[in-house]
């Protein structure tokens, strides 16, 4: 370990979750990852139910009911900045609002009720049901009720096994993946044509799944379902009848990909839409997948014509940001790659970057693509963060919700690169919202008249960080 990071007093059951890139000639110890937080290290990571829930929670035609009490439901309540082309009920967050009476009798006539009377009201297309932690305490038989009550409405209940306390976030995907599953193969697919995708892991965010799916129309590609983007109940019935699976959030849908490639034969690669490089290989990627020289000639037309706007508009960025030092800390390894990538293309460097759901592999790949010295980080915490934000002397975090208060209590400028938010970052005209927005806030005047900036960090946040930086002068 580099001697920032040795400077960095971490919990010592934590030590294994820390690498550095470029560290040693030989090669480095695998990182812990992939397991349960560390007690007492207050992650950053969301519960196996959060996982579950913004994963299904874009299917726009679906009744999604949180079974457990109402703080579940509150706190997942419209979670992505999930855009739909139809229908909003999504957006509602039902809960069956358990209380202390039915966790002594038991919640199953209640959920029962909630669901018959919710169908009735709302017509969905099929429901959803998330178990919380309690549910798997109190034991109430989830699966029987959605049975009967899609026997009695005639549309699919579907019981989400996503009890808070089943594991990590990712276990949380898992569930999700399991229960949508449920839908595969129900539809009809005879005339969906030999050239069709599926796009599986884009959340639709800001309407990113949108612009992707405007790329792969102008190659001459069906889209035949978007899990979970916009997502429609049919569409997903049907969308045993792809040809290609195109993963983008590797961490939630890999599992889907792989039950899909098993028990229909339908393959899968996976990809991301996040800066030039990886949107622009998505799209070759499909073209070189069904062999095919005109889809291949289509493909490089959509990147000409998209990097003709962007590419100009990207040096006025990045004059400005060179030599800029940026933290990520993200959900899935597969976007940190990304944004590696993107934030060299506008001259930044990645000082510190870390995710709540990476393995042993993405890590090695991490520690392989970024440069020496680069500190990496599995299923981190806030003062973690703040230390390494600190010693790196980074100018941006890119983050979600949970990171943005970290980043603005020590004076850096923030970046929400997570599901809340309203900003489309995919694809070409993405990459250009992104270097916006990252100029923007690294290139605000206002960080120079932070503490950090003019001395030091206050004497209360120093104490908290243990007493390493200098305190700040009155200014
Ligand atoms: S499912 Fe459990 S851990 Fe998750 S929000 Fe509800 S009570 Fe908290």
């Amino acid at each position: 370990m580099s001697s920032a990071a040795q400077s960095i007093s971490l919990l010592p059951a934590r030590e294994r979750s820390v690498s550095v890139a470029g560290a040693g000639a030989s090669a480095p110890a695998p990182m812990a990852c992939d397991q349960a937080s560390l007690a007492g290290s207050v992650t950053q990571r969301a519960c196996a139910f959060c996982g579950s829930r913004v994963v299904l929670y874009p299917i726009a035609d679906a009744l999604h009911l949180v079974h457990g009490p109402i703080g579940c439901a509150a706190y997942t309540w419209d979670i992505r900045g999930a855009q739909s082309s139809g229908p909003q009920l999504f957006r509602n967050s039902f809960s069956t609002d358990l209380r202390e009476m039915d966790v002594i009798y038991g919640g199953e006539k209640k959920l029962g009720h909630a669901l018959r009377e919710l169908i009735a009201r709302h017509s969905p297309k099929a429901a959803f049901v998330y178990s919380t932690c309690i549910v798997g305490v109190i034991g109430d038989d989830v699966e029987a009720v959605c049975r009967e009550v899609a026997r009695d409405t005639g549309i699919p209940v579907i019981p989400v096994a996503s009890e808070g306390f089943k594991g990590t976030k990712k276990d949380g995907y898992k569930a999700a993946c399991d229960a949508v599953y449920r839908l595969v193969g129900t539809g009809e697919v005879a005339d969906i044509p030999q050239r069709s995708i599926n796009l599986l892991g884009d959340f639709n965010i800001a309407g990113e799944t949108w612009v992707i799916r405007d790329y792969l129309e102008r190659m001459g590609i069906h889209v035949v379902a978007t899990l979970t983007g916009d997502g429609r109940v049919d569409a997903i019935r049907r969308c045993h009848g792809a040809s290609l699976n195109l993963v983008q959030c590797a961490g939630s849908m890999t599992s889907l990909a792989k039950r899909l490639e098993k028990e229909h034969g339908i393959p899968f690669l996976k990809v991301s839409f996040f800066g030039i490089e990886d949107m622009s290989a998505a799209l070759y990627a499909v073209a070189r997948f069904f062999q095919d020289e005109a889809l291949l000639a289509r493909a490089q037309q959509v990147v000409r014509e998209e990097l003709a706007k962007l590419l100009p508009e990207l040096r006025r960025f990045r004059t400005d940001l060179t030599g800029k030092k940026a933290a990520i800390y993200v959900g899935g390894a597969f976007k940190a790659f990304s944004l590696v990538r993107a934030l060299r293309s506008i001259g930044m460097r990645t000082a510190i970057v870390g995710t709540q759901t990476g393995d042993k592999s993405d890590y090695e790949t991490l520690r392989q693509m970024c440069e020496p010295g680069t500190i990496i980080v599995d299923d981190s915490n806030p003062l973690e963060l703040a230390k390494f934000c600190l010693e790196q002397d980074v100018d941006l975090f890119i983050g979600g919700v949970k990171e943005r208060p970290i980043a603005y209590k020590l004076g850096i400028g923030f970046c929400d690169h997570n599901h809340e938010r309203k900003e489309c970052l995919a694809g070409f005209i993405g990459m250009l919202n992104f270097a916006r927005e990252v100029h923007a806030t690294v290139m605000s005047p206002v960080w120079r008249y932070t503490p950090r900036r003019s001395g030091g960090i206050p004497a209360a946040v120093n104490a908290t960080l243990g007493g390493k930086n200098a305190a700040a002068p009155s200014p």
